[in-house]
């Protein structure tokens, strides 16, 4: 496998208006902080952690929806920062977003056929109607919407939120994208139709070979859909790894914490819950040390001097927090 996406010292801050006459002092919502990671071609990555980790920035970060602070992303082994006109279009049409919310991400007033038919306009993609039409067809049954002419000529309110999201997918998938961004894909609908949107991005994974970051807080499917796992906390990847490993032996003291309210149904395999005291603390004024000090379990008085996710591998820094954490 080879990557498709590199990105190194991921920086993104929001500056946030001053306090008042005397408060002179810039300040920043850090909302990525030196994230670095690769996604290899037709891997599935999940990106997990609270609300407010950073996650989604990230994701609209890679869209080139918001510019980096510092840092740099590379898509197919271009920095998107030097792209310029047609080629910045070409990377925006390999790189698509599937947002969390199908019943506000599609025009009311627009049928399936025209909703799925409008990336190629924006990127004036045919060259005519009957190749529009094939296109359409194809992205409609490649994300299960099948026959195609069933739904073409329907409005978004007489689907349902499952083959709601499926347009949504199709309207991804009409530009034939080489990457997803799938931000809580299946959040918004019934946990009856969850399992069928996690399969189809499987399948289209197999069929297309397309790559998937999926977005998401609940740790409780990404054991079923990816392939790596990457938890997310106030901004930096506290840990990294293969699926089976992060879900079986989660080194970082966050992540047991956030494996360990998750249900499982075989009691002998529950673990023991780990509740977090307080709360996350403010991205703007973030804590000394080790930012996750302030809730740890396992927290030393060294961890509010040290950061080991200064180091520049997350290997480094599980060693130094397994280390800290044994005492
Ligand atoms: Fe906990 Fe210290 Fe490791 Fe941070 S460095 S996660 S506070 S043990």
């Amino acid at each position: 496998m080879s990557s498709i996406v590199e990105v190194t010292h991921l920086r993104k801050l929001f500056p946030v208006k001053k306090g008042g006459l005397f408060d002179r002092q810039e300040k920043f919502v850090h909302a990525i902080d030196d994230v670095s990671f690769t996604v290899e071609r037709g891997e599935v990555l999940a990106v997990v952690g609270e609300s407010g980790c950073g996650k989604s920035t990230l994701a609209l970060t890679l869209m080139g929806l918001e510019r980096p602070t510092s840092g740099v992303i590379q898509i197919n082994g271009q920095n998107i920062a030097t792209l310029k006109g047609k080629e910045i279009q070409v990377v925006r049409r390999h790189v698509q977003m599937i947002f969390q919310d199908p019943y506000e991400s599609l025009n009311p007033i627009m049928t399936i056929a025209d909703i799925v038919a409008e990336p190629l306009k924006v990127h004036g993609l045919v060259k005519n109607k009957q190749e529009r039409q094939e296109r359409v067809i194809r992205a409609l049954e490649d994300a299960g919407l099948k026959p195609a002419l069933n739904f073409m000529h329907r409005l978004p309110q007489e689907l349902s939120g499952g083959q709601r999201q499926r347009v949504v997918i199709a309207g991804a998938l009409v530009l034939e994208p080489e990457l997803l961004i799938a931000d809580e894909p299946v959040s918004m609908l019934d946990v009856s139709i969850r399992a069928e949107i996690l399969n189809l991005l499987l399948e289209l994974r197999q069929m297309r070979g397309i790559s998937i970051v999926m977005i998401t807080h609940d740790l409780g499917t990404v054991g079923y859909v990816a392939d790596r796992i990457a938890v997310m906390y106030l901004g930096r990847l506290v840990e990294i790894g293969p699926a089976l490993q992060v879900l079986q032996q989660p080194h970082h003291p966050y992540t047991r914490a956030l494996l360990s309210v998750v249900p499982v149904p075989n009691p002998r395999q529950r673990r023991e819950r780990v509740i977090l005291q307080g709360e996350t603390p403010n991205p703007i004024n973030l804590p000394p040390g080790c930012r996750f000090h302030p809730r740890c379990p396992v927290a030393q008085p060294r961890c509010q001097e040290t950061d080991p996710m200064l180091q520049p591998v997350a290997a480094a820094h599980e060693a130094a927090c397994l280390l800290l954490s044994s005492g």
